[in-house]
């Protein structure tokens, strides 16, 4: 097996969906290249159109809100909601999509946005069949989050077409920020979500259990809307990311925590990266992209890094070292709480584990001798070095 990093940054091409061309730079590299020459005034005039159809729509409907904001109370959310009140002069409805189990920051950071000035609708499925989904996902697919990531998404789309709301802004485009553009068009459209890998298509049948009591009607929540469905009722959604040049993970984390977001406190090596502002609401998300680094040889600080690079606040040798201390890495305590949450044992969860490992970039931690090298949690250590193509065949 071959792995080969992005020359620029230091994502690797195993990342399901990911585009690098012949030069061996990824797309989101070269997104970030084309940033400078992008016509952003003229996106900017689009959104501004966009939100004034908008608001004369809902008034032709009788509609008070004019736009649906798909929040978690993170930081990104923050930064759509007030964007599209205060710059666009909308009058958004925040649809709030809480995760089985949300933390004491996310309760805090929905709270907080809610009094920046906003009506919010939470979500709240049913636990019970919530529960039975993250079981199902994290055996058949070693993904912990897969299931309620469908919940998530829906969120918007439902409540726009329930609601009768035309206008929905989500925030970022995967293909543009993570690269991942095989499948996924690379623009403003927030349809695009049916395109994401981890939706596949946005169809809940695999989820359909009757044995264990998931029939259609416990999915109403997961079903996103077809393009179809959605264009019929007269509903355009878009990413913000792509009308917005000023738009960063970093920079949204400033202008959130400048309007009163909570971010996490815990040591970042039970966190597996090095910025304390993203993925606040869940717990599940640590151990899961422990899992997705040992399936891929890449987790969530291997994204801190790449945009740190794309962005120009770190090089490219110096982002190596927050990916060698950080990347992979899952406190024990996000693993007892999973266990606890799946009804497992611990030996089960690595059972599972164990199944996604990628044996060519990683071997059991018993086989090295080497005592300072990185082990994920006592079990696996990399066979690979951190931005240097890989052949597992030359090892
Ligand atoms: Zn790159």
């Amino acid at each position: 097996m071959k792995m080969k990093y992005c020359k620029r940054c230091l994502q690797p091409d195993t990342r399901p969906g990911i585009v690098i061309d012949d030069e061996q730079i990824c797309f989101a590299c070269r997104y970030e290249e084309s940033k400078a020459t992008i016509d952003w005034a003229a996106r900017e005039a689009e959104l501004k159109k966009f939100a004034e159809d908008a608001k004369a729509e809902a008034k032709k409907r009788g509609n008070v809100y004019d736009c649906i904001v798909g929040v978690s109370g993170g930081k990104d959310s923050t930064f759509q909601a007030l964007t599209a009140r205060d710059k666009l002069g909308m009058n958004p409805l925040l649809i709030n999509c809480a995760p089985d189990e949300i933390t004491e920051i996310g309760r805090k950071n929905i709270e907080n946005l809610n009094n920046l000035g906003f009506d919010i609708i939470s979500i709240r499925p049913n636990p019970r069949v919530a529960k039975i989904l993250a079981r199902k996902s994290f055996f058949e697919r070693g993904n912990i989050v897969a299931a309620s990531e469908y919940c998530l998404w829906a969120s918007a789309y439902l409540m726009a077409m329930k609601m009768n709301i035309p206008f929905i802004i989500q925030g970022e485009n995967a293909a543009l920020t993570l690269g991942a553009a095989k499948n996924q068009e690379a623009s403003g459209n927030a349809f695009a979500v049916l395109q994401l890998n981890t939706l596949r298509g946005g169809k809940t049948d695999e989820f359909l259990d009757p044995e264990n009591g998931i029939t259609e009607k416990d999915l109403a929540l997961y079903q996103i809307p077809s393009v179809a469905e959605m264009e019929k009722a007269g509903i355009r959604a878009i990413f913000l990311q792509y009308y917005s040049k000023e738009w960063s993970q970093v920079r949204n984390a400033d202008f959130a925590i400048a309007r009163g977001l909570t971010g996490r406190t815990d040591d970042l090596h039970a966190l597996g990266r090095y910025r304390r502002y993203t993925a606040l609401d869940s717990d599940a998300q640590i151990p899961n992209q422990m899992i997705k680094y040992l399936k891929f040889g890449f987790g969530y600080a291997t994204d801190e890094v790449c945009y740190d690079i794309r962005e120009g606040r770190l090089s490219r040798e110096d982002a190596k070292w927050y990916v060698d201390e950080y990347d992979g890495l899952c406190g024990e305590k996000y693993i007892q709480d999973t266990c606890r949450y799946l009804s497992i044992t611990e030996e089960e969860f690595w059972e599972v584990v164990d199944r996604y490992v990628n044996r060519d970039l990683f071997m059991p931690a018993s086989e090295c001798k080497d005592p300072k090298a990185k082990r994920i949690c006592g079990r696996y250590v990399p066979r690979f070095t951190v931005g240097e193509d890989y052949d597992s065949e030359k090892q």
